[in-house]
């Protein structure tokens, strides 16, 4: 009779499920990490952090030779409590199968070296990096951040919807230069009108389209019958911004709430962000321990921070007196920069923050204007080292003040006819603010640049891999 073999999905489940399998012949897969003293094969599958020993005896000696860093394998043998202080388990090998294998010498001319090397070097071999310890936590940890971003959500009773990826506008009044064009135009024979200008009228849609900013518009057409809405898609900027927190294509969270007024807005976001690093705590505790180590930078201790203080509420104005007083050479009405906001998040308060009532003049169409008239009911949360991680508003749901406002600013009523319906048939407070997925991930992270925290990075001159 054939022996019952167990065969485990993941490295994962068996540490989950050692207990009960003591002294049973398991079999299992992965990559080779390590290997030493000849007789310690050591693997991992990129399912947890954590690698499984194996042992193998004197009857593999001509094995030996061909185990190399890289290879993948898969091991027949006997789960054993293990005498080592690193690990709880190991497996005494009966069989063991390579399945893809190559030479080192041929890795190490034309790739990399299997050793450790510095982010940006890994960046030029992006399709590689999910085989490294550090990337492999920063991805398992980006899982987490997103599912648990799903399950608050959930919890909260809010549907989730899917904006297009293709439109026709900027929803944030930025120039189309900022925007990627999308078009099906044979680029060698453009159809130019007769002033000289493009024919948008011929391309695919009938006119220019663009790849999205934001889904807010569209999310806020849903949330006035689903009431409580969100979005998580991408997002495109194609301004030339190559800094540590920017990237062409990121991910955005939009929640868009019937019935919130600014404040609930703000609790609403502070409540989300900190449920999300809780979640992570709990559920990526050994990738956040491992990077902690590794990078010997704070991680948990930032964290609990975050999640015992709460967030400072402070008024465009009042940020602009502390400012002022602080000779940062600004004056009222100006935008605040990002060093102004780092000054205030990080040395002033040293706590995230959440700054509202901007001035009018530099901020939106769509935001609710104040009684005072000068200043709108946004907020934009901002976290030391990474800046704004969360900009948001409560929306203008009053239609003559925002038909108003449209003509003010000169906006493209032909674009916009449908968003201003929105307000006039049963129109309600309604507020909502965009989540910058991948600056979550770097804040909780603690790394330095934002393009190590997703798979595949977009970044001016970077469209790799
Ligand atoms: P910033 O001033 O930092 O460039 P923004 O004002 O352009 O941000 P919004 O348009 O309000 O940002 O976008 C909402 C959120 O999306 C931001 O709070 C941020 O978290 C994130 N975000 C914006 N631009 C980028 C980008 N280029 N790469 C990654 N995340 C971004
Ligand atoms: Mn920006």
């Amino acid at each position: 009779m054939k022996k019952k073999i167990k065969c485990f999905n993941s490295i994962k489940e068996l540490i989950f499920n050692y207990k009960f399998f003591i002294s049973k012949e398991i079999k299992i897969k992965g990559w080779v990490k390590h290997f030493r003293y000849n007789c310690f094969i050591i693997i991992n599958d990129g399912s947890t952090i954590n690698n499984l020993q194996i042992f193998i005896d004197k009857k593999f000696s001509s094995l030996v030779k061909k185990i190399n860093i890289g290879i993948s394998i898969e091991v027949i043998g006997v789960l054993v409590l293990s005498q080592g202080k690193e690990q709880n388990i190991e497996i005494y090998a009966n069989k063991i199968k390579i399945i893809g294998k190559f030479s080192p010498e041929e890795l190490q001319k034309t790739i990399l070296q299997p050793k450790t090397h510095s982010f940006k070097k890994l960046r030029e071999q992006a399709y590689l990096r999910f085989r490294t310890s550090i990337f492999s936590s920063i991805l398992r940890i980006r899982h987490n951040i997103s599912f648990s971003i799903h399950k608050f959500f959930f919890k909260k009773n809010f549907i989730y919807i899917n904006t297009p990826i293709i439109t026709t506008y900027d929803s944030e009044g930025a120039g189309a230069g900022e925007m990627f064009r999308v078009t099906n135009f044979d680029l060698k024979k453009i159809p130019l009108n007769e002033k000289g200008e493009l024919n948008n009228n011929l391309d695919f849609f009938g006119t220019s389209t663009y790849l999205t900013v934001s889904g807010q518009l569209q999310g806020e057409a849903a949330a006035s019958g689903l009431g409580k809405i969100y979005t998580f898609g991408p997002t495109f900027r194609a301004e030339k911004s190559n800094t540590f927190r920017h990237l062409s294509e990121f991910w955005m969270i939009e929640p868009e709430m019937s019935f919130y007024k600014l404040v609930h807005n703000m609790n609403f976001a502070e409540k989300l962000l900190k449920y999300v690093i809780k979640f992570v705590i709990n559920n990526s505790y050994e990738d956040l321990f491992f990077i902690e180590k590794k990078n010997k930078r704070k991680i948990f201790k930032r964290l609990n921070n975050v999640l015992e203080s709460s967030f400072e509420r402070i008024s465009y104005t009042n940020a602009i007196k502390i400012l002022k007083y602080s000779k940062k050479g600004i004056n009222w009405g100006e935008d605040l920069k990002s060093e102004h906001e780092k000054f205030l998040a990080e040395n002033y308060f040293n706590n995230p923050i959440i700054i509202y009532n901007y001035p009018l003049k530099i901020k939106p169409f769509y935001m609710r204007i104040n009684n005072d008239n000068k200043t709108v009911a946004a907020m934009d949360i901002i976290f030391p080292y990474i800046g704004e991680i969360i900009g948001g508003s409560q929306r203008e749901e009053r239609y003559n003040v925002l038909l108003k406002r449209i003509l003010e600013l000169n906006l493209n009523i032909k674009s916009l006819w449908w968003y201003l319906n929105i307000r006039r048939f049963g129109s309600v407070p309604q507020s909502g603010f965009g989540l910058g997925f991948e600056r979550l991930i770097q804040y909780i992270t603690n790394i330095d640049n934002i393009k190590d925290v997703i798979p595949f990075p977009r970044y001016p001159n970077h469209a790799y891999f």
